[in-house]
């Protein structure tokens, strides 16, 4: 039997929605009501209340979220940011985007997280803000951040655009600091029908100067007290969220089985290292990595059997091409530099089945006894 299992199949849960959503689109198309609206101010209402903070903007997508959660929370040209080696780019592109210096620090080897000894280290007297990443799907050690944060005067703001749902013991991600960025982008655990994001905070002004800036630095139109940008969420895609909020917990569970199963069918198998969840962390898995040597023939191989896989992330993003300038070295971030080379995300989302894990992992559990043999006999 060949099952054919696909890294991400979001077919079913757009098909679990569709009949709130379709009748939705038709009465904004015919009343063209596109931007701002009713469906946009019950989903800031619907998932500030679902997250448990005061304020939730909705915007364009996650990486204009995080540049108005940095500029709102005070992170000026010039100051450094300090944030995790292992992360998707836009957390470091958002601080470049205003001007601001991404500074990066290694992730713990364990959860591969962002390090709160080598974020202290790295923080200097122009830095601004620290960024935890609640990296699939769950939080990171905010409790070891904040207080470091506030000995020096930091912001600390998370990047939550993996962790939907995420619970610490302090509560969701995306209210445990000062401020956070999230994204909707189609993949996340909340998803929409194309880009989206939001910024969410406990703090009025916060709120208040993001809502302003994401509109062209206006409050009231055709008056501008800054300079802003145009970043806010379309009508359409909140119809979407909101069908799919009243899901997630549903969703997330579904992830939370399937990991667990993974767990089970993988403990035995020598040359698998298994995600770790940090104690007391509710993780949402947003992705199941794995690490094993010889990924990239690993991932060749499951591809051949028809098993879809990713890499979160290739490359630590102080060794993309684009931060070059930057002038890091090999061997800088240990942790993060080793596993780039070992990770990989197996098939992972609410309708995967258990025939299909089954099937991922007799494939994977082959490729890697294949390769200890052929380095037995070498
Ligand atoms: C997806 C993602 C973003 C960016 O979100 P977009 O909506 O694609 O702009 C930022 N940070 C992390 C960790 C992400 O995974």
């Amino acid at each position: 039997m060949s099952v054919r299992v696909p890294f991400l199949d979001l077919a079913a849960q757009n098909a679990e929605v569709a009949d709130e959503v379709l009748p939705v689109w038709q009465r904004q198309f015919a009343t063209a009501g596109f931007v701002g609206g009713p469906e946009i101010d019950a989903f800031e209402r619907e998932y500030a209340a679902y997250i448990g903070v005061a304020h939730v903007v909705a915007l364009s997508n996650g990486t204009d979220a995080l540049e108005l959660a940095y500029r709102a929370a005070g992170v000026r040209p010039g100051d450094e940011v300090v944030m995790p080696a292992n992360t998707f780019i836009a957390t470091a592109e958002a601080a470049s985007r205003i001007g601001a210096v991404p500074v990066f620090v290694d992730v713990d080897d364990e959860h591969l997280l962002i390090d709160p000894v080598a974020a202290d280290a790295a923080i200097t007297d122009r830095t601004r803000a620290v960024v935890p990443v609640h990296l699939f799907g769950q939080t990171a050690p905010v409790e070891h951040l904040a207080p470091i944060a506030a000995r020096h005067g930091l912001a600390v703001i998370e990047d939550a655009a993996q962790a939907q749902g995420a619970r610490s013991p302090a509560g969701r991600a995306g209210s445990l600091a000062t401020v956070a960025a999230t994204s909707f982008y189609p993949g996340k655990n909340l998803g929409a029908a194309g880009d989206a994001g939001a910024l969410l905070t406990g703090d009025d002004d916060i709120a208040d100067l993001a809502r302003r800036l994401s509109c062209h630095g206006s409050a009231a139109k055709y008056v501008h007290d800054r300079i802003g940008m145009n970043a806010r969420m379309d009508a359409v895609q909140a119809v979407v969220l909101r069908a799919k909020l009243r899901r997630l917990d549903v969703w997330n569970a579904a992830r939370r089985m399937a990991a667990a199963r993974y767990d089970a069918l993988l403990a035995d198998v020598d040359g698998v290292r298994i995600p770790r969840v940090r104690v007391g962390n509710e993780d949402v898995w947003h992705l199941y990595v794995v690490r094993v040597d010889d990924r990239d023939r690993v991932m060749a191989e499951l591809a051949e059997a028809g098993i879809g896989t990713g890499i979160h992330y290739p490359t630590p993003v102080p060794f993309t091409a684009a931060y070059a300038p930057l002038g890091v070295r090999t061997g800088q971030f240990p942790v993060a530099e080793r596993a780039a080379s070992q990770m990989l995300s197996l098939p992972m989302f609410p309708h995967l089945t258990e025939a299909q894990q089954l099937r991922v992992v007799e494939v994977l559990r082959s490729c890697v006894r294949a390769r200890r043999r052929t380095e037995a006999a070498a």
